[in-house]
């Protein structure tokens, strides 16, 4: 498992010092800036976020709403949480120097577990705008949006995804998968969602976000011929993509790759040695040439795997890492969007033709 320390993601891509809140003129208490914990929404946390909410002079729910409601929010950035990188680099993107962006989870966090720190509880409760994924994908942060509604305005991305494009997965019975963001198409979706929140929030500025929206979207376009064409290069019997977990049905499906994941959606479910086995039998009967770590997602099981796949007298190599759930080191081609995009399916392809991987 990787490093959840809740702390350890904090990627600040806005101004480096917000202590003041201009909103309500008050100054964030000292101490409780980004305090990093063990994670979990606590009754101390929640206490905190009472009494930050009666700090800024808006106890009563009503008015709450009210301030919510119709903020005037054209003459200074607005403050937007994010979960995931993928949606992180959207509101930047769009938003430009209208936005202060924090994003919650960085290179290497599974979203899948993880949970609120003090610190972010403090984040949410001061935004404007929370950005996150929806359907689950941030499974124990439910809890918090939930305490902040009315409170902060809240945006799950890929509302802006018609239900009939959605994947439904048996190994998640009544909830769609939330990995969308392998079809670059749908991407571009919740980025049109993403358009209209930012929109809705500060109007005043709404041709900007058209023009950074046209700008984003021309390059997203062409990520998704540049995926297309990489993926033709891969003869079609070879086209499986085997990971730890199932991330990439999107991907598959738009692109033309059988997907066999070995944990199922979320990473909370450990696999099994029947899973193993099962895996490394389809492997040697397809002689797949490699299979795929991922960044936020342990590789032990996958080597388990290889294992078995070398005592049926056949081999395996474990391809680069993708990027899954969460992107690249920031300054990195794949801290972008579209750099994760264009390496996973690079490497992908790479190990597919049986090219060694290069690290
Ligand atoms: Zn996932």
């Amino acid at each position: 498992m990787q490093d959840l320390t809740p702390g350890a993601s904090k990627r600040w891509a806005g101004r480096a010092e917000r202590g003041t809140d201009p909103r309500a003129g008050f100054q964030r208490p000292p101490g409780l800036r980004l305090r990093a914990t063990s994670g979990g929404l606590t009754a101390s946390i929640a206490a905190i976020l009472v009494a930050l909410v009666a700090a800024t002079g808006l106890g009563c729910g009503e008015s709450v709403v009210e301030a919510k409601a119709a903020p005037d929010l054209s003459d200074r950035p607005i403050r937007v949480v994010t979960t995931i990188g993928m949606i992180t680099d959207i509101v930047e993107n769009l938003g430009g120097p209208r936005v202060e962006v924090t994003g919650l989870m960085g290179p290497g966090i599974d979203p899948h577990v993880y949970k609120a720190s003090e610190g972010d509880v403090i984040e949410l409760a001061e935004a404007d705008a929370v950005f996150y994924g929806g359907l689950h994908l941030e499974a124990k942060l439910a809890e918090v949006f939930e305490r902040m509604r009315g409170r902060v305005r809240t945006f799950a991305v890929t509302d802006g995804i018609p239900r009939s494009l959605l994947l439904t997965s048996a190994a998640f019975a009544g909830n769609y998968d939330p990995h969308v963001w392998f079809d670059v198409t749908l991407w571009m979706r919740a980025t049109e969602a993403v358009r209209q929140a930012l929109t809705r929030l500060d109007r005043v500025h709404a041709a900007l976000y058209r023009v950074n929206t046209r700008r984003y979207l021309a390059r997203l376009r062409e990520l998704h011929a540049y995926v297309q064409r990489r993926a033709a290069l891969v003869p079609r019997e070879r086209r499986v993509i085997i990971t730890a977990h199932d991330a990439f049905n999107y991907f598959g499906r738009r692109y033309g790759f059988e997907v066999r994941g070995l944990q199922g959606i979320s990473t909370a479910s450990e696999a099994g040695t029947a899973d193993v086995r099962a895996l490394a039998e389809f492997i040697v009967e397809r002689k797949i040439p490699a299979v795929f770590v991922e960044s936020s997602v342990s590789p032990r099981a996958l080597e388990a795997v290889r294992e078995a796949v070398q005592s049926r007298g056949f081999d395996v190599s474990i391809g680069r890492q993708l990027f899954s759930d969460a992107m690249g080191d920031p300054g990195t081609p794949e801290g972008t969007y579209v750099g994760m995009v264009r390496h996973n399916i690079d490497s992908i392809v790479a190990g597919l033709l049986g090219q060694k991987p290069d690290a």
